[in-house]
């Protein structure tokens, strides 16, 4: 159980401790240290941080931004939520030392419209640091100048993709573009941006601050830190834990009081369902996918059932923008249907396994290209429950 009780983000915390060593440091020396860290995104796509910031850093030109991805949407994920309303000066701490590290004076949180009840915490926070001077103009006097505005999303959840986000600060429909250029190149108003979820923001203090040495003593080689997961379904003590990576799922089950599981999702809706015979892997960027959301399912559940509700997911969420994610979601629930009355050939399960590949290979932004997941998944482990019932 060692993996289990080091905590970063839920551990010891002094406001700005770690932007005033930032800003003693120059913007490539601060982007090095995240660099070293050996951060990675922990909004799902796993990029690592200090590269997405140096490349940012690397791109010419005075007008440059930040941006705070708190569009926290996959289902069954609410550790953002816990950061924004428990921890919020930690968030705004790490964007502003993001602002100083890549050169921009501008930040945004773009936050999920249904979190609309967290923006009077998050203006007043704002309004804090600046009496602080942890904020605004002439920053703990350094000469830097930083702002944050907050922008609200409108319930989309393609909008967590950090393409369809910029499209949407923009004023445009909500929608991935194709890459390159990446938005380190050309994101918000056509400028260098850098986009970063909420989570990865808050490790930053604590990388500056502390250093990353000491952040590589959690986790494992490449994957060094802890991760917040949102544990919930069939479990007694749903709840968000913060556990280092390389944690075994099998760890996690025992924590949460799972009696009995037969399934896990990890990694979200767009993540894999692992049956029993995978729980003693490790959860990690090389292992099962350290995404923010795990879901329990008890012996008693019904897969075809879970699998038809992800899918259904999907088929809402998907932009329409691309025709194998917009039609393979839809003909994936329709499968799926055709299963539940008995209506459905092995030949036919064969074609949609087809489907699932090439809208992994083809559709244009994650949505498309992860959604079959839990088709591929759910299929491999409980193919005699969901074909021969
Ligand atoms: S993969 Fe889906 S969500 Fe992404 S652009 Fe294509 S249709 Fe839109």
């Amino acid at each position: 159980m060692k993996q289990i009780k080091k905590k970063i983000l839920f551990g010891e915390y002094v406001s700005g401790v770690g932007l005033k060593k930032a800003l003693s440091k120059k913007p490539d020396e601060v982007v090095e240290e995240v660099k070293k860290s050996g951060l990675r995104g922990r909004g799902g796509a796993g990029f690592p941080t200090g590269l997405k910031w140096e490349f940012a850093l690397k791109e010419k030109g005075d007008e440059k931004y930040v941006i705070c991805n708190a569009d926290e949407g996959e289902p069954g994920t609410f550790k953002d939520r816990k950061l924004l309303m428990e921890q919020p000066e930690k968030v705004i701490e790490g964007l502003t030392i993001a602002g100083y590290a890549i050169g921009a004076k501008q930040g945004y949180i773009y936050l999920r419209g249904e979190y609309i009840y967290i923006l009077p915490t998050l203006e007043k926070t704002i309004e804090q640091l600046k009496k602080e001077n942890l904020l605004g103009k002439n920053i703990l006097d350094s000469g830097f100048d930083f702002d944050i505005e907050i922008r609200l999303g409108a319930g989309a959840y393609v909008c967590g993709e950090e393409f369809a986000l910029i499209e949407s600060m923009n004023g445009y429909r909500g929608e991935p573009r194709n890459k390159p250029p990446f938005p380190t190149q050309k994101g918000f108003r056509d400028k260098p941006t850098v986009v970063n979820n909420v989570e990865t923001l808050c490790f930053i203090p604590y990388i500056l601050s502390k250093g990353a040495e000491w952040f590589k003593s959690f986790g494992t080689e490449g994957s060094t830190g802890t991760k917040l997961f949102s544990i919930s379904g069939d479990i007694e003590h749903p709840g968000v834990y913060e556990l280092e990576l390389g944690v075994t799922l099998n760890e996690v089950l025992e924590l949460v009081g799972a009696r009995n599981p037969k399934a896990v999702q990890v990694g979200g809706a767009s993540g894999i369902c692992v049956a029993k015979k995978d729980f003693d892997k490790p959860i990690s960027f090389q292992g099962l996918p350290p995404g923010g959301s795990i879901i329990v399912f008890g012996e008693n559940r019904d897969m075809l059932k879970v699998l038809k509700n992800f899918l259904e997911f999907f088929v809402e969420e998907s932009c329409g923008q691309c025709t194998p994610c917009r039609e393979g979601n839809y003909r994936l629930l329709e499968g799926v249907e055709m299963l539940e009355k008995g209506e459905c050939s092995v030949r036919y399960v064969r074609e949609l396994l087809t489907l699932c590949d090439v809208m992994k290979t083809s559709s244009k932004c994650g949505l498309g290209q992860t959604s079959p997941n839990c088709f591929l998944s759910i299929l491999e482990n409980f193919k005699d429950e969901i074909i021969y019932r």
